[in-house]
């Protein structure tokens, strides 16, 4: 049987760039996936003749030109800049937490009359260095977002207290004292022309793909299938979950096909208290200027992950991040294994991060 150079486990972004570039350096490559398709979390299904991002919102975006030309070569992006809603109540708020949120919570005009307000609500806290996620977002914006456009949502999304959350969640948002509606800081942004599918492909292109098919399985009737193994799956489960479980949050999706043009208005809106179950709509149409006469939205519910479902998020907090420590000490000793991806390094990653691992990784790894 041949023997590959590279097993490469997860046919999503980390393990499809890394294939691409060993590739490239003429290196062999089998990719395997446990789904029935390519591009792990960036797959979208056509619906309607609209791209739904079936596995959450996937906007691009980064500061690399590097990376930026990167992706670029394998799709042409549009201009859509995210511009996300909140919904509190019967209020409505423009996001990240800029002039315009602003002036509607407080009937100001100037940053100057919006820092006072912040500084003032701020006063009473005597919060010096910011130890985690609710402490981090009372000094940056005071209590009124906090209460409004914060909190419900963010307990919402990871099922914890912010008091219990990592401050760099929230640190992830821009604040903003001008009037700027765009939720990322980043100089290159944009939805892949023709969804995010096509990337993966051209990526995957001179590697053997095999999908259904999962590497536990696989692994004990071909302990000899490649020189090397790039592992893209949860750390965890990689080691039989030895020293206990790592805690995930996962998002369940309620898709709908509705028969009107333009449900929201907006490719996002979130729903900021507490009451409404789900963390946001999704309107994927407008992530790509859709004109369909139909649209199609997703409410997104955000749940703890259990074996047997979709892993999401990792929680980096106190516990994990240790627990995870233990792992990546075992990972480090196996021979002729890579552990990458937001799962196999259990990190919050942006695309645009990923694809830096990968490509760090392949450089590291490809050296002739
Ligand atoms: N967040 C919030 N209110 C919002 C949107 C975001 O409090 O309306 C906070 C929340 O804690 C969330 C974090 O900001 O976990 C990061 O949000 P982001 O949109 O980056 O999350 P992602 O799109 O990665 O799920």
């Amino acid at each position: 049987m041949k023997q590959y150079d590279y097993l490469i486990v997860g046919a999503g972004l980390f393990g499809a760039v890394f294939a691409h570039e060993a590739t490239r350096k003429g290196r062999t490559c089998l990719v395997i996936d446990r789904r029935e398709h390519i591009a792990g979390n960036i797959y979208c299904e056509k619906i309607e003749g609209i791209h739904v991002h079936k596995y959450g919102a996937h906007i691009f975006h980064t500061s690399s030109r590097e990376i930026w030309d990167y992706v670029n070569q394998f799709a042409e992006f549009n201009n859509y800049i995210n511009s996300p809603v909140a919904s509190y109540k019967d209020e409505l708020y423009n996001l990240p937490f800029n002039m315009n949120t602003f002036s509607k919570m407080w009937n100001i005009k100037t940053p100057n009359e919006a820092k006072e307000i912040i500084e003032k609500q701020k006063a009473g806290l005597n919060i010096s260095e910011p130890k985690n996620l609710e402490e981090q977002a009372l000094s940056l914006v005071g209590t009124d977002i906090y209460e409004k456009l914060i909190k419900g949502y963010t307990e919402k999304q990871w099922g914890r207290d912010c008091r219990e959350l990592p401050a760099f969640i929230i640190k992830r948002l821009p604040l903003r004292f001008i009037y700027d509606n765009n939720y990322f800081n980043d100089r290159y942004q944009g939805i892949p022309i023709g969804g995010y599918n096509g990337i993966v492909e051209k990526l995957l292109e001179g590697s053997d793909v095999l999908l259904n098919t999962d590497y536990f399985d696989y692994i004990k009737t071909h302990q000899n299938a490649a020189k090397k193994t790039v592992y893209t799956g949860m750390i965890d489960e990689y080691f039989n979950f030895q020293f206990g479980h790592l805690e995930y949050r996962t998002v369940r999706f309620e898709t709908e096909v509705l028969d009107e043009e333009n449900y929201q208005g907006n490719a996002v809106v979130n729903y900021t208290e507490r009451e409404i179950p789900y963390t946001r709509i999704i309107e994927h149409k407008h992530f790509e200027f859709g004109t369909q006469p139909k649209t199609v939205i997703s409410r997104e519910y955000s749940s703890e992950w259990k074996p047997g479902i979709e892993p999401y998020y990792p929680i980096n907090d106190e516990k994990n991040s240790a627990l995870f420590r233990q792992y990546q000490q075992l990972a480090e000793k196996e021979e002729n294994v890579i552990f990458g991806g937001r799962l196999g390094n259990y990190q919050y990653y942006d695309m645009d991060k990923v694809i830096e691992a990968a490509l760090d990784c392949a450089k590291r790894e490809l050296v002739c």
